[in-house]
């Protein structure tokens, strides 16, 4: 039987980081901060609702596969769930039901009113067909058909999905209820109720935090190094963000491999390059092939993993040369490397604040889409500009007040009114 099929609780190698193991040790120094009542902690340590399904999948050649879609519900205190679906072949239930855990606590560090969840099907979409992914997508919606809805759970695309699986999602979810319901996703087609500016959002706001860390730091944008690990929605917006802002964007990466131009890159240029090249960087001529190793260690002055968890870990955190670590990506730095850069003075914009732009414009979406009044991208950018600002300077405040990490003044403040909440609703 291929092991994509089991519940993905397989045992974990000696060298594994468990990524749900590292949630809940952020979870319980925020709770130490807070001197949260041990029963709350007990209750926010777990998802709410863990859901793996079977998706058979008939391919284009005829034969059957039989993959797990996971959907991780953590917390529905502050409303619906909400939270994106990644293809991705590490995708596993200990990583899903991390990541919902980060949404919860983002969308209550950004006072947005949702809950959070995630989820996940492992495999490595560049492998299917489109017609394979569109099968895969409808069948996957159609086991959580009762568990998902605009004002229960919301999903959203995150690592190898995009506007197209939502636009299959909401179809798929309007056949089975019978009505259009646009509501059921974000960051859907603008055809079908999508918001202008929700593609770039991640990034912008990406580039948001970082300003406004530079800006504290007495420094602008204009001419700052920086290097970009990943350059898919997220890490390509914000290289083009950057590039617009003055920045010279030293390096990008993909899986494959990066590339680094001393002088910076031409990101539109280069952009053009790859749709050109098969979607791939390689052999992009303006510029020099790297390693993604080689990228996390250039002389820069900030540095993004826009890819993956557990980029940035003991084994190279030494050789990290960047005064300021952007976690676009979940989790890309783990907990012991997140402790020896700030040991070294190195500012570490966590995830949970600086890549909630796009849930920010998730959100935003959602409020259009609930009024039926659709903003200019100019609105939609202003508003999520002030929602990210005003975030940055509560953690800011916070870290001063409790001469804490940036890190855990985030959680502190999102786990902080979760548990508000909590109580505020009692239980039964
Ligand atoms: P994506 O699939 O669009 O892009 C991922 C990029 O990472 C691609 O360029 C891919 O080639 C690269 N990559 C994959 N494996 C890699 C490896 N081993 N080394 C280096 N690069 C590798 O995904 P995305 O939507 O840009 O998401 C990236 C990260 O940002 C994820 O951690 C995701 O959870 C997080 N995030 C995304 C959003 C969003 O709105 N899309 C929002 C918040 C957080």
């Amino acid at each position: 039987m291929n092991s994509t099929s089991l519940f993905s609780l397989e045992t974990p190698s000696p060298a594994y980081i468990c990524p749900f193991d590292q949630a809940c040790s952020y979870l319980e120094a925020a709770a130490k901060e807070l001197r949260l009542d041990l029963g709350i902690l007990e209750i926010l340590s777990r998802p709410r609702k863990a859901i793996t399904v079977s998706i058979p999948l008939k391919l284009d050649n005829g034969d059957v596969r039989v993959l797990a879609g996971h959907r991780v519900q953590h917390s529905d205190v502050l409303g619906p769930y909400k939270g994106g679906i990644r293809y991705h072949p590490a995708v596993t239930l200990r990583e899903v039901s991390a990541l919902a855990m980060l949404m919860t606590w983002k969308c209550a560090l950004l006072g947005i009113p949702f809950g959070g969840a995630k989820g996940g099907i492992a495999i490595d979409p560049k492998k299917y067909s489109v017609g394979e992914l569109e099968r895969l997508t409808r069948r996957f919606t159609n086991e959580l058909i009762k568990d998902i809805g605009p004002s229960v759970d919301i999903p959203a695309p995150d690592m190898g999905t995009s506007a197209r699986e939502m636009a299959w999602i909401m179809d798929t979810y309007s056949k089975n209820v019978g009505h259009a319901v646009p509501g059921v996703v974000t960051g859907k087609p603008l055809s079908i109720g999508g918001s202008l500016g929700r593609e770039m959002a991640t990034g912008r706001g990406v580039m948001i935090i970082t300003r406004e860390a530079l800006s504290d730091l007495g420094k602008s944008l204009k001419g700052v190094r920086v290097a970009i690990q990943g350059f898919g929605n997220v890490g390509s917006a914000a290289a083009h963000l950057f590039q617009e802002a003055g920045a010279k964007v030293i390096a990008v990466s993909t899986g494959a491999g990066g590339l680094y131009a001393e002088t910076g890159l031409d990101i539109p240029n280069l952009k053009a390059y790859m749709l050109e090249n098969g979607k791939s960087l390689l052999g992009y001529p303006q510029a020099k092939p790297i390693s993604n190793e080689e990228l996390l260690q250039l002389p820069c002055d900030v540095l993004v993993p826009a890819a993956l968890e557990n980029q940035i870990t003991e084994d190279n955190v030494n050789a990290v040369k960047a005064a300021i670590v952007v976690e676009a990506a979940n989790s890309p730095v783990t907990i012991q490397a997140s402790l020896s850069l700030e040991s070294r003075g190195v500012t570490v914009l966590p995830d949970i604040l600086a890549n909630a732009g796009g849930v920010v414009v998730s959100y935003l979406e959602w409020v259009q889409g609930l009024s039926y009044l659709f903003w200019d991208e100019e609105r939609v950018n202003r508003e999520m500009e002030k929602l990210m600002v005003q975030a940055y300077r509560h953690v800011v405040e916070k870290a001063q007040q409790r001469q804490i990490s940036f890190r855990l003044a985030a959680y502190t403040l999102g786990v902080g009114r979760v548990a508000e909440a909590l109580g505020d609703r009692g239980l039964y």
